[in-house]
């Protein structure tokens, strides 16, 4: 199927958008000191179709960190690079029921990182991108996302240091993926690398568009760019569904039915395969770290839309 006729999405979006606005549950993120200065009133919406049409609200244009979200698409990257059994042997695909950040799934687990969608597994992933040092990395990790944008993204060198200079956390999961072979590259760069993708500036249209590609089989629906295969979108989203809203996919499944991913600084992108992508941006979290006006949104726009993957009607 495709998506409903675009009048009935434009309207849609705007009435999302309504009727999520005044919520004020949550919390803006404060452990990375920067993202604690966001406005929490902040809130934009945009839908891009797999043929590249886009319906939005609100702040759609407005700037923040991607954090979290760029896991899902240097998965992607790497997946391309090394293949479904070398991922799913060396990272793994099940989700840890634990924090985001958690340092004991590994230990529970016998050193795997679990899932590319926790800290953990995400450094452990991009520290998988082939590259001859750490500055490549990052310009592959920068270019490769770009590509799913369909423009070049910038880092915020502000986001990037407040993190940088703070990441006590994601340092030692570096030295323990390290101390259990499950990091070849230096593990200290290979954190800077992954702190700085999290830095990257993208808008919820973004997001939208870099998730319209995941749903269109790789291709870019404002490029035309083949950016991955479809096997790898479709390990992708496997992954998202089962990981992407961290300890609460179960529950984001069960209301709203597509793979997701959050950040921290209260980005959303939703897929619909086949058909297009939300992208949402409110940057106050529920105790997981997910962003309660996007996913109440994307709750909304799943159900009106009709875009539930297990709804046989
Ligand atoms: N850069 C953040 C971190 O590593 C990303 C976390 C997130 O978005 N959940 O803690």
């Amino acid at each position: 199927g495709s998506l409903p006729p675009a009048d009935d999405i434009a309207d849609l979006v705007v009435r999302a958008h309504a009727r999520y606005a005044d919520v004020n549950e949550g919390r803006v993120a404060d452990y990375i000191p920067i993202l604690a200065e966001a406005d929490p009133a902040r809130f934009g919406l945009s839908i891009v179709g797999v043929d590249g049409s886009a319906f939005e609200a609100g702040d759609v244009g407005v700037e923040f960190s991607i954090q979290s979200i760029s896991k899902a698409f240097v998965f992607a990257l790497v997946c391309e690079e090394i293949g479904h059994e070398a991922v799913h042997e060396l990272v793994g695909v099940n989700n840890t029921g634990l924090a985001f950040n958690s340092l004991i799934a590994m230990e529970l687990n016998g050193g795997s990182p679990m899932n590319p969608m926790v800290n953990a597994g995400a450094i452990a992933t991009t520290g998988l991108l082939p590259a001859e040092s750490s500055e490549e990395r990052w310009r592959r990790v920068r270019e490769g996302l770009s590509r799913f944008a369909g423009r070049k993204l910038a880092l915020d060198e502000v986001v990037y240091r407040s993190e940088a200079e703070t990441n006590h956390r994601n340092r030692a999961i570096g030295k323990l993926l390290q101390s259990y072979g499950r990091l070849d590259p230096d593990p200290l760069e290979t954190v800077d690398v992954y702190t700085r993708q999290c830095a990257l500036s993208v808008t919820a249209h973004d997001l939208a568009v870099m998730g319209a590609t995941l749903a269109d089989g790789g291709v870019n629906p404002i490029t035309g760019e083949q950016v991955v295969s479809a096997a790898v979108c479709r390990d992708t989203l496997t992954v998202l569904a089962s990981c992407g809203m961290y300890e609460r996919s179960g529950e984001w499944l069960f209301e709203i039915g597509l793979p997701a991913k959050s950040g921290v600084a209260g980005g959303i992108v939703a897929v619909s395969p086949g058909k297009g992508a939300v992208g949402a941006y409110s940057p106050r979290l529920d105790p997981a770290g997910n962003s309660v006006r996007g996913q109440r949104a994307c709750a909304y726009l799943s159900r009106a839309l009709g875009l539930n993957l297990f709804a046989s009607a």
